[in-house]
């Protein structure tokens, strides 16, 4: 039985500069050139739901200009249902990129949009679609917008599942209403204060945040796989082994994925194999939508020493 994956998140547009070297303060320099991708955690995660096959809905907001439009370009090429993205006045959601030459990068974000995202718009959205199995939502739109969208997707008896990232100072009332709660190791140390460089205390700190209210905390910690913990329960998820060019965008891999294969009726640990094996593919290709798995390949991976 697969029901549909609803997204409300973030979308933003990514300006990357290329260039030889960071201007210093008050400096001008040439760059080498400009590139314009698709991005913002909402919108990552949707994709890589939708290229695993689920049926996926997108809440969140963007500019009435011709960023809004490149945007929704790129939704509609997924086939991601776009009914509640709102246009909004002002400027998309946009993260400025600067990328040396030797690879180090600075990056500005600018909320626009994703600010806009309300709990009104959220619970109007959720109480409309029909068939949902799962709500998955990030830190990048407002705190408020999050609440609504676990408190509604928990009330139409769907699985919630929050990806607090980037870290924000969530209410323990928030964390009552998540399913499952998937940060990595750096954000489960923010949010609980527990140092987490190894699997045991990145367990212990999972568990810490079961005990602030989410039912299964899941700890993404890169190649060394995941581990998860409830209240009563813990255990871990292997990772592949992938040779790794670009790690930007794993998390929403796995993420999105999760999601989707738990949509589709899969248990935790199954959906967190197919996650797994999403994140490692993501981490072998550069860039953030164009490395998203397709489900053939997902599958091939998962289903390698089965
Ligand atoms: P984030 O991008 O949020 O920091 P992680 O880096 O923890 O998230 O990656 C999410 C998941 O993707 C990991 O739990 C792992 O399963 C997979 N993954 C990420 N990097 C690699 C890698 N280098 N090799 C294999 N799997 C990886």
């Amino acid at each position: 039985m697969s029901g549909r994956v609803v997204v409300v998140g973030s979308l933003n547009q990514d300006l990357v500069v290329n260039l030889e070297r960071m201007p210093l303060s008050g400096e001008t320099v040439f760059g080498d050139d400009l590139e314009r991708h698709a991005g913002g955690k909402g919108l990552n995660q949707a994709v890589a739901a939708a290229r695993l096959g689920a049926a996926v809905s997108m809440v969140g907001s963007i500019s009435a200009d011709s960023a809004g439009d490149f945007l929704m370009k790129v939704v509609n090429e997924e086939g991601i249902d776009a009914t509640h993205i709102a246009r909004v006045d002002g400027l998309s959601g946009t993260a400025v990129i600067e990328v040396e030459r030797s690879g180090a990068n600075r990056i500005v974000v600018i909320p626009g949009a994703n600010a806009k995202v309300n709990a009104d718009q959220v619970r109007a959205a959720l109480e409309a679609i029909p068939d949902i199995a799962v709500v998955l939502t990030q830190g990048e739109v407002p705190a408020d917008a999050v609440h609504a969208a676990m408190a509604t997707g928990r009330a139409r008896g769907a699985r919630t599942i929050l990806n607090p990232s980037p870290v924000q100072d969530y209410s323990d009332e928030i964390y009552d209403l998540v399913d499952i709660a998937v940060p990595n190791e750096h954000e489960i140390e923010l949010i609980t204060g527990r140092p987490a460089p190894t699997a045991a205390e990145a367990t212990a700190a999972a568990r810490r945040l079961a005990e602030r209210g989410a039912g299964t905390v899941v700890v993404t910690r890169g190649a060394n796989g995941s581990v998860w913990s409830t209240l009563t329960r813990s255990g871990s998820a292997g990772s592949f082994t992938v040779r790794a060019v670009d790690t930007v965008a794993a998390g929403d891999a796995f993420c999105g994925v999760l999601a989707a294969a738990i949509a589709e009726g899969r248990s935790l640990s199954e959906a967190l194999r197919w996650g797994s094996a999403a994140g490692a593919l993501a981490a072998t290709r550069a860039g953030a939508v164009p490395s998203l798995p397709r489900r053939d390949e997902v599958e091939e991976l998962v289903n390698i020493d089965h």
